[in-house]
C-alpha cells in the first residue's frame, strides 16, 4: 500500500525519528505516559499487527530491543510495559500499527502489580481473589 498523506505516522517528520532499521521506525510519543515512552512502527502503512509480515514483526522486535538498550542507558528505568492497541475497541487511534515501549520507574504508580490489567481497573487486582474453581470433571 502507498503511504497515505493523511496518516500521522507515514508523514512523520524526519527530525522525530529516534532510531530506525530497514523496515521500522522508532519515535518518542508526543503525549508520553512516562519519560522515554517510545513507539515502534513498520515503515509500511499497515493497520493491524496481524497483517504484518513475519519479517516486519521480527524487525520491529529487533528495533524495540535496541531502543530498550538506549532508554536503559539514558533513563535507567526499573522496568518496561510493551503494548499494542489492536483495533478501535482496544484503543487504537491511528490506523497504522504501533508498538508502545513504556519505561517504568519504581514508585511511578502506587500499585504497579497487574501492569497491563489496569486497562480494566476493576479487574486489575486479582491477588486477593480466591482461585477459580477447577472445571467440573
Ligand atoms: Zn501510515
Amino acid at each position: 500500500m502507498d503511504k497515505p498523506s493523511t496518516c500521522t505516522y507515514c508523514t512523520l517528520a524526519e527530525a522525530r525519528i529516534f532510531d530506525e532499521t530497514t523496515l521500522s521506525i522508532a519515535f518518542k510519543d508526543v503525549f508520553p505516559v512516562s519519560s522515554g515512552h517510545t513507539l515502534i512502527i513498520p515503515r509500511r502503512h499497515v493497520e493491524s499487527y496481524f497483517e504484518l509480515t513475519n519479517q516486519e514483526r521480527e524487525d520491529m522486535l529487533i528495533l524495540m530491543t535496541r531502543v530498550k538498550d538506549k532508554l536503559k542507558e539514558e533513563l535507567n528505568p526499573n522496568g518496561f510495559n510493551i503494548g499494542i492497541n489492536e483495533g478501535f475497541a482496544a484503543g487504537q487511534t491511528v490506523s497504522h500499527v504501533s508498538m508502545h515501549l513504556i519505561p517504568r520507574f519504581k514508585g511511578d504508580v502506587t500499585e504497579p502489580r497487574g501492569g497491563i490489567r489496569w486497562i480494566f481497573p476493576d479487574k486489575a487486582v486479582f491477588w486477593n481473589a480466591p482461585p477459580p474453581a477447577p472445571p467440573a470433571a
